[in-house]
């Protein structure tokens, strides 16, 4: 079917709209030209990263440089660059594959290569003018210059719009004079070119530049920062003192800066959810090949029930996000090509179709940050001592994996966004949450039917469960709507608990999808451990939903209303055939350890 006819879900209607599972994409469905794309990435990590990753934790900057400026020859860091501007203008999902597989070998190349190609690079062809783009996009693509981005200050992290830089115009109108102090700016000890955000005068929002290096124009650096991970990661403070920058130099209008900001993380966000996938490859397939090698008590460590749990929880979150991450990159595709369809310029398409799916970013960044996190603390435990030793790879695997729970957004501020995001477009009219809730709201009143349901067919009675899971945060937060109105935002603790269940929902509805979907083409003796996957998933999405899902409704609801959402609650997230999950986690360890490594993308 074509793009433009097919029904495609807008931004955080997953959540009140069933997807049929031909609609997603998965990763099984990369076409030939994308396959070789991926193909070619990994060999350039395995021969340039991979190889060398002693040297990233050396912190050899250098050499980081060096790699950056191989991936620009290679032609990697101008996948998702216009054609127009010197870059392969490829689609969304074979930017999100670059950014999946270069990420593997070391957060210290992810980190500067997401620095650069993503909010280094593309506020310029988001926003930029056409001159702009001529001018500055071309040499970013092919790594003849390298761009850094620079928002954050000492007084100014999450509150990014409240920066103390400032940009005064010459008496002759003909440029601006930025004065100012940026900090934790990646590739800054390397970068020709600074996206740097400022004040003008007393305004509300801060505005966009584009700010060439040139230490004689009052640019000055910090040393590097000395950091827990990504040890080559170019991490520096830059003061400007008086730089001036032409006026023509200004990113879109005065005082779109912070929309250009959150716009630019919006894209950066679903990026680094892809830039933790590799990463967990990686780190399981090491972890597998070691339990299977490491003999304790007579037999490989890789037989003992305690290690195999940890084996397929490892491999079910990375399949997961996986789902997760390429269905949304796909709805991001057709969403830019619908709206270049309808006559949109490709770079208001670009914007529009990222800022569409801003809700499913967020829930990405928060759930595959934490994922590649728990991957790696498993990873060092599985290697035992050997895994707190920095001579294997897991300890530097799991210090690069903290950082990003941080930067693009904290996953606390990512968490609240999602939420916050979701209720806006509902009362927007762009997300019916009222309807649906509402009607829950009438179940809950109503007698629950007693008949068995037939579950007989495949994920029948997951299905059934996603949808019953929705529920659940509809009646959570359509009641703490209703009870907090514009306050909500000041019930943090309920936000998070709210913003955890809409990540449960995503995440597991993606994998059960993506497994139904291959399960129909490929037969599901072929699927089987990939449908095993997605019930231990849904079984421990269940479980978090039903934890938070409790504390929210306590939070705020008391005597009768509070028994009948608990009750809601009890009869929502309700197995009528409780999964076996040892036995799950025993299918996906063996197949695992059977393939010596994950085998599923
Ligand atoms: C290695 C590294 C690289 C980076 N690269 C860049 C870069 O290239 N360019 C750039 O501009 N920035 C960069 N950053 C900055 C990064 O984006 C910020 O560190 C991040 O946004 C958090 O800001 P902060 O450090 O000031 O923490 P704060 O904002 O001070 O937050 C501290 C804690 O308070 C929480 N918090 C803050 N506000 C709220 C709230 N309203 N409600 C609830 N909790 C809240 C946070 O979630 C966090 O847990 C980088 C940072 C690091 C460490």
């Amino acid at each position: 079917m074509e793009t433009a006819e097919k029904e495609i879900l807008r931004g955080g209607q997953f959540l009140v709209k069933e997807t049929k599972c031909e609609d997603i994409f998965t990763l099984e469905d990369l076409n030939e030209e994308q396959k070789m794309m991926r193909e070619s990435t990994k060999e350039f990590v395995d021969r340039e990263l991979w190889a060398h990753w002693e040297r990233f934790e050396k912190k050899d900057y250098a050499y980081t440089e060096e790699c950056m400026r191989k991936a620009g020859e290679l032609g990697l860091l101008s996948v998702a660059v216009p054609e127009a501007y010197g870059g392969m203008g490829m689609g969304f999902v074979s930017t999100m594959l670059v950014c999946d597989y270069i990420s593997g070998a070391t957060g210290s190349f992810s980190t500067a290569f997401g620095a650069h190609t993503g909010i280094g690079t593309m506020p310029i062809t988001l926003y930029g003018t056409e001159e702009q783009k001529q001018k500055y996009v071309p040499k970013l693509a092919s790594g003849e210059w390298f761009g850094a981005y620079c928002l954050t200050e000492p007084g100014a992290g999450s509150d990014a719009n409240s920066g103390k830089t400032k940009a005064v115009l010459s008496e002759d109108g003909k440029y601006y004079s930025i004065t100012g102090q940026k900090m934790w700016i990646s590739n800054a000890g390397f970068c020709n070119l600074f996206i740097v955000f400022a004040r003008i005068e007393d305004d509300k929002n801060i505005t966009g530049f584009i700010v060439e290096n040139d230490p004689k124009n009052g640019i000055s650096l910090g040393d590097e920062e000395k950091k827990l991970g990504i040890h080559s990661s170019s991490t520096r403070q830059v003061f400007f003192n008086e730089t001036k920058v032409p006026v023509e130099n200004m990113l879109s209008e005065r005082g779109n800066g912070f929309k250009i900001a959150m716009n630019a993380l919006n894209v950066g966000r679903i990026k680094l959810a892809a830039a933790c996938l590799e990463a967990q490859r990686r780190v399981l397939n090491e972890a597998t090949k070691y339990a299977n090698e490491r003999v304790q008590f007579k037999t490989p460590i890789m037989n003992f029930g305690a290690i195999k749990a940890k084996i397929a929880d490892m491999a079910t979150n990375a399949y997961a996000d996986e789902s997760a991450c390429y269905r949304a990159a796909k709805n991001i595709e057709d969403r830019i090509a619908i709206r270049q369809a309808d006559g949109n310029s490709h770079q208001e398409a670009e914007l529009k179709g990222v800022e569409e799916y801003a809700i499913e970013c967020s829930i990405l960044k928060v759930a595959v940050s934490e994922h590649v996190q728990h991957t790696t603390d498993e990873g060092i435990q599985i290697f035992g001592g050997m895994g707190f030793s920095a001579d294997t790879p897991m300890e530097s695997a799991w210090r690069d994996a903290r950082i990003s729970r941080i930067y693009e957004g904290t996953n606390e501020i990512n968490r609240m966004l999602a939420v916050g995001m979701l209720v806006k477009k509902a009362m927007k009219g762009h997300v019916d949450l009222l309807g649906p809730a509402t009607a829950v709201g009438e179940e809950l009143m109503g007698i629950p039917s007693f008949d068995t349901p037939d579950y007989s067919e495949l994920f029948s009675e997951e299905k059934d469960m996603v949808a019953r899971l929705k529920k659940v945060f509809l009646m959570v937060a359509g009641s703490a709507v209703q009870k907090f109105g514009p306050n909500l935002e000041e019930h943090q603790m309920l936000l998070m608990s709210a913003a955890d269940i809409l990540i449960q929902v995503y995440l597991a509805e993606s994998t059960i999808l993506r497994a139904e979907k291959n399960a129909k083409r490929f037969g599901e003796d072929n699927q089987a451990t990939q449908i095993a996957m997605a019930k231990l998933y849904l079984y421990r999405a269940v479980d978090i939903v039903n934890q938070k899902g409790k504390e929210a409704i306590v939070s705020f609801a008391e005597g009768d209303e509070q028994r009948m959402m608990l009750m809601g609650l009890k009869r929502f997230t309700k197995y009528t055939n409780q999964p076996n999950v040892v036995a799950l986690r025993t299918q996906i360890a063996d197949k695992v350890a059977a393939d010596n490594g994950y085998t599923f993308d």
